[in-house]
């Protein structure tokens, strides 16, 4: 599903110049659950930035589903991530005027979906993750960890080939923390491809391999036992 080959970045600003990514290859298979670790600095935001074609690598390929995206231009980078990729942040970026049902259609505002199609799938999706009992309640009124449900509900909403999520439990407490990842298993076990960024060994403990990056290079790749979570 996803190829690497030699994959560079490099940021720069006037003489400085600041190589992110120093060459990472690797492959990702399609219903595979990654995680990707690495200390601060390492270059994870910058791989996650462009693996979610948010961002253009300097140099090398990445082909993501049979096609080049190293090459695309803006237009055609936004089109391959409104349609196949989901984003799951720290902070949820959830909009706290909206119930959570709107929350959750705003990825098929780009499509065709009728309004009341649209509608039923996000209250579908609010109901994989048990959260249909609060439809009508807007982030504010819900803990840490069902905001961080919403936000995977949307991220699943346009049936992305793969999932993108960023420190996901960077916000919750532990106990909410392990609930998340449970619910990220479970999509998993139900064929989701994810890849999570994580500092914390215990998070990538539910991944079937840990990407292992220091100075925007792979360092190492670890293969998990399959999950007792
Ligand atoms: P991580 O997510 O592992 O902390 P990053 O990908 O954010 O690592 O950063 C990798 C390196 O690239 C660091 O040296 C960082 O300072 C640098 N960097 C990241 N983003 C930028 C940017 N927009 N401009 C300049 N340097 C950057
Ligand atoms: P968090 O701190 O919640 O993990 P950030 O605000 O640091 O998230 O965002 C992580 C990256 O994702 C940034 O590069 C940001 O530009 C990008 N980003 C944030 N919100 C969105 C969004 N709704 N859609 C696409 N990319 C986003």
């Amino acid at each position: 599903m996803i190829e690497l080959d030699d994959l560079r970045k490099e940021y720069r600003s006037g003489e400085i110049s600041v190589a992110a990514l120093q060459g990472v290859s690797l492959s990702i298979e399609e219903n595979e659950f990654v995680a990707i670790m690495g200390p601060s600095g390492s270059g994870k935001s910058t791989m996650m930035n462009i693996l979610g074609c948010l961002d253009q690598p300097t140099a090398g390929q990445y082909r993501l589903g049979g096609r080049e995206v190293s090459s695309m231009t803006d237009d055609e980078l936004a089109a391959v991530r409104n349609r196949d990729i989901g984003f799951v942040f720290q902070s949820f970026h959830l909009l706290p005027r909206l119930n959570i049902v709107r929350n959750v259609m705003l990825p098929l505002k780009y499509t065709e979906m009728e309004p009341e199609i649209a509608r039923d799938k996000a209250v579908s999706m609010l109901g994989r993750v048990n959260l249909a009992n609060r439809l009508d309640h807007v982030p504010n009124e819900l803990s840490g960890g069902q905001r961080q449900r919403v936000a995977i509900a949307r991220a699943l909403v346009n049936d992305p080939k793969i999932i993108f999520a960023d420190e996901p439990t960077g916000n919750l407490d532990s106990k909410t923390s392990v609930e998340i990842m449970e619910l990220f298993s479970e999509l998993h076990r139900a064929g989701q491809t994810i890849i999570l960024v994580t500092h914390e060994p215990e998070i990538a403990e539910y991944a079937q391999k840990v990407i292992h990056m220091r100075d925007g290079k792979v360092e190492r790749v670890e293969h998990n036992a399959i999950s007792s979570h």
